[in-house]
């Protein structure tokens, strides 16, 4: 699976400086889609042919209890504990501070794989991080965040022991199986849905649960194709059936959501969207993965109470515009064949090939149709496109003056490529590439 490395330091070392510079890539491909939420905790980036989830624990505030700034809210000790790495930062302007011993206790006691970080270092010399040896966690290894300096040979050690995407995707099989994982909410009804999903007559389930950090992969056979369904959050084996445990886990969503290439967004029609929702969708928005929405305990509902619901989905989750909703209720079995057709369909566009060819005449014809606007020094001039991925597809647009083709434009022809090639249930990333 993808690593998980926390940040780890008292306030103002630098965590958000660090956690912007390893998630900026993709910060800009979500940062304005009304309505979503974007959580700052989390995030995902690459390195090389790495990949890597980062946890700023800065951003769980401390709770105050009787005057007392606990040093670590809980939700940074689980991060700690269900993370591989913790990139421990201290402050080389500031120096040693007795926060950073405590810290650095708790650290060496959690048994972790911890680097020590001195941040701000740039114009300092090799000295500014003798006095932190004392904190007994090894090396010191100077970076500035804000600079840039450093950050990249210190993930190259972090990240050496760590697979490539290559291997990741090799290791999981990707190109034979289909990888669901089935996100939402406690009580959403996942283990409810992969119950009903298992138990289902035309579905062959294998008795193979995982044994990685927790993670229970159930496969089976629909319509001839080998599926995966990979456990997200807060699910556990109990016989042979699975039972939802009471914790949600962000940290166990992310990784589910990582290693597959489907994602169903379990919602609760009873209880309405809720945040959560939200911040999940935007969770897998960010990954990528393409995506199915069920509706689930649609049983439950009048019709006026799913009149309701269908106009807060249309409301909430309108970034989501591109992805299938179907309705189901789990718990009757009903409706669990149109969600699965419907990750079906979603996997073919996300797997979709696009030939240079394709891409490029219909580049053409949306240009043709609609110039895109002169910006800066003159009309950006697009010339052709070729396919840069796949899961999510990326369509790479290469031409000149390109660096000013306004977010407006990107959109248009995102909607004109998804129409054009019929990707639906994936997101679909475009990037631009100009010759000067
Ligand atoms: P956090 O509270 O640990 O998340 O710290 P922030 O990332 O918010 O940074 C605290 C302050 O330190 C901000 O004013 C940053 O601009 C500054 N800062 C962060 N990294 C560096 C660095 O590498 N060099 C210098 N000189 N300042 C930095
Ligand atoms: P999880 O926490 O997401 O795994 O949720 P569970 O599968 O444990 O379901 C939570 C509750 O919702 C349980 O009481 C289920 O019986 C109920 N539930 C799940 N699916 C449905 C459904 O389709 N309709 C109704 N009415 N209730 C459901």
């Amino acid at each position: 699976m993808v690593p998980v490395i926390a940040l780890v330091g008292r306030p103002n070392v630098g965590k958000s400086t660090l956690f912007n510079r390893l998630t900026r890539s993709r910060d800009a491909l979500v940062a304005d889609f009304p309505g979503l939420t974007r959580d700052r905790h989390y995030g995902d980036g690459r390195i090389g042919d790495k990949p890597y989830l980062v946890i700023d624990t800065g951003g769980f505030e401390p709770i105050r209890t009787e005057g007392i700034v606990k040093e670590m809210t809980g939700q940074a000790q689980l991060a700690i504990t269900e993370s591989d790495v913790v990139l421990f930062l201290v402050d080389g302007r500031a120096g040693l501070t007795p926060q950073d011993q405590r810290i650095a206790q708790n650290l060496r006691e959690s048994g972790k794989k911890t680097y020590l970080v001195v941040n701000k270092a740039e114009g300092l010399t090799e000295t500014a991080k003798a006095e932190f040896y004392e904190l007994a966690l090894g090396e010191p290894y100077t970076i500035s965040a804000a600079h840039g300096e450093g950050v990249k040979a210190l993930m190259d050690l972090v990240l050496e022991p760590f697979p490539t995407e290559k291997e990741i995707d090799e290791e999981e099989d990707f190109k034979h199986k289909i990888k669901v994982a089935i996100a939402g909410r406690p009580n959403a009804g996942k283990s409810t849905l992969i119950n009903a999903l298992i138990g289902e007559d035309r579905l062959i389930a294998f008795d193979m649960p995982g044994t990685t950090r927790d993670a229970i992969e159930v496969e089976f056979q629909y319509k001839d194709r080998d599926y995966t369904l990979i456990d997200t959050a807060g699910l556990r084996r109990k016989g042979k059936v699975f039972e939802a445990i009471e914790k949600f886990s962000v940290i166990k969503t992310l990784q589910a959501i990582e290693s597959s290439n489907v994602v169903v967004l379990l919602l609760d029609a009873h209880a309405g969207i809720a945040e959560q929702d939200a911040n999940i969708a935007g969770y897998i928005l960010e990954s990528g993965r393409a995506l199915v929405v069920g509706v689930n305990k649609w049983d439950s509902l009048d019709d006026y109470e799913r009149r309701r619901v269908k106009e807060e989905l249309e409301r909430k989750l309108h970034f989501l515009r591109w992805a299938k909703i179907v309705y189901i209720s789990a718990l009757e079995k009903r409706g669990l064949h149109h969600l699965l057709n419907a990750v079906n369909d979603a996997h073919t566009a996300a797997f979709m090939k696009l030939s240079t060819p394709k891409l490029t005449r219909a580049l053409i014809e949306a240009t043709t149709r609609q110039l895109p606007p002169r910006a800066g020094g003159g009309r950006p001039k697009m010339r052709y496109a070729h396919q840069g991925g796949q899961n999510p597809p990326v369509i790479v647009v290469h031409g000149n003056a390109l660096q000013d083709v306004p977010e407006s434009y990107r959109r248009y022809l995102e909607g004109w490529f998804r129409d054009k090639f019929k990707l639906e249930g994936t997101p679909l990333r475009i990037e631009f590439r100009t010759n000067k």
